[in-house]
């Protein structure tokens, strides 16, 4: 079973995530317009994506394909916008690109241009976000800052992906200094690629642990799982 946060339902941890956005957005004086809630229900069932869905969430954000292909086959509102932010192995690229309307964890040129050719035709293109290594984790996905450039212009010319900005996930136990940093590089690298490249807007950043420092730094998806759906059951192992 789904253990909440202090027993809060769905709805109710929904309001007090989007209470705290909103809160976040105050103190960095920025309209909670800007900031969109992605729900992140990875490994959770659909019935806990139907709940949130009924309450108003419309994002949900996916690490595990198959976890998630249950759920979107099932779901029959058409409203729902799916974001893939898992790692990517490129024998599964046809399906992500034909099943979700966001990805979130692209970092090379290679699977980019599978996605974009795969893209069904009858889709609008894939809107896709450059993930950055902004801690410099040897153990972690993404590209360096220095290398995101590069990425950036090849991305930017395929024909079926939109590419919308960046996102990270940084290292995590750094005090908060640290991690405020972290984020503000991101912001800075946004702002300095939309100059030439003005559909890069989006920064996903900020997740249940660091939701408010992320917003102030200027993220405009924040990707929430355990504050709204609780602590999350082991991921599936094989073939996901
Ligand atoms: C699981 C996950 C989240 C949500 O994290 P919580 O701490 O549960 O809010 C956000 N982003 C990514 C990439 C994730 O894998």
């Amino acid at each position: 079973m789904t253990s909440f946060p202090s027993q809060q339902t769905i709805p109710e941890a929904l309001i007090r995530t989007q209470q705290r956005i909103n809160e976040a957005c105050k103190a960095a004086k920025r309209s909670p317009n800007e900031v969109t809630l992605m729900a992140v229900s990875k490994t959770k069932p659909l019935s806990d994506v139907m709940a949130a869905y009924d309450h108003g969430q419309r994002h949900f954000g996916e690490n595990y394909l198959q976890d998630a292909l249950n759920k979107i086959e099932h779901c029959s509102h058409d409203d729902i916008e799916w974001h893939f932010i898992g790692a990517i192995q490129s024998n599964k690229t046809k399906t992500i690109a034909a099943q979700f309307d966001w990805v979130h964890t692209l970092d090379r040129q290679k699977i980019a241009q599978r996605l974009s050719q795969h893209r069904p035709p009858h889709l609008p293109p894939l809107k896709v976000l450059i993930q950055v290594n902004i801690s410099n984790e040897s153990n972690k996905s993404g590209v360096t800052l220095e290398a995101l450039d590069a990425l950036v212009n090849q991305v930017s010319q395929l024909p079926n992906l939109l590419l919308c900005g960046l996102m990270c996930i940084p290292a995590a136990d750094q005090s908060e200094s640290v991690q405020h940093e972290a984020f503000n590089k991101m912001a800075a690298a946004r702002d300095q690629l939309n100059h030439h490249y003005p559909s890069i807007q989006h920064l996903s950043m900020g997740m249940s642990g660091d939701l408010s420092s992320a917003i102030a730094c200027g993220s405009t998806m924040v990707r929430i799982g355990t504050d709204i759906f609780g602590s999350r059951n082991p991921a599936p192992t094989p073939k996901s």
